[in-house]
């Protein structure tokens, strides 16, 4: 389980960011996933429930916002979506694309309280 690891990655930080500033708990964790980035948002929740159980993050939200995987053509400099990491140019049919968006995995922002 991939998601797992990711999951523990991020909690940690919003952990360490909640020390930081002296917070009592972790509140919520936003985190951005592009459609391209190979996790499952729906394994990432139930990672989070579980990476949370007893720490400051424990009972917090997580939200998941997706974002849609975006290619741009080098050549036609048409912007397109993309279902697969070489998906060719619609306009000029041209596959040196470059993905341009899609691969996101980031925490966007942690809500300490
Ligand atoms: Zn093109």
């Amino acid at each position: 389980m991939h998601e797992v690891a990711i999951m523990e990655e991020a909690v940690r930080t919003a952990l360490e960011t909640a020390k930081t500033a002296g917070a009592a708990r972790v509140l919520a964790l936003h985190l951005r996933v592009g459609t391209l980035s190979g996790v499952v948002p729906d394994a990432l929740r139930f990672a989070f429930d579980v990476v949370c159980r007893g720490t400051l993050a424990e009972g917090a939200r997580l939200t998941v916002e997706t974002v849609p995987a975006t290619g741009w053509c080098p050549d036609c400099r048409a912007e397109y979506g993309c279902e697969h990491f070489f998906s060719e140019c619609p306009r000029c049919e041209n596959l040196n694309g470059e993905l341009q968006r899609g691969r996101e995995l980031e925490i966007s922002s942690v809500e300490i309280g």
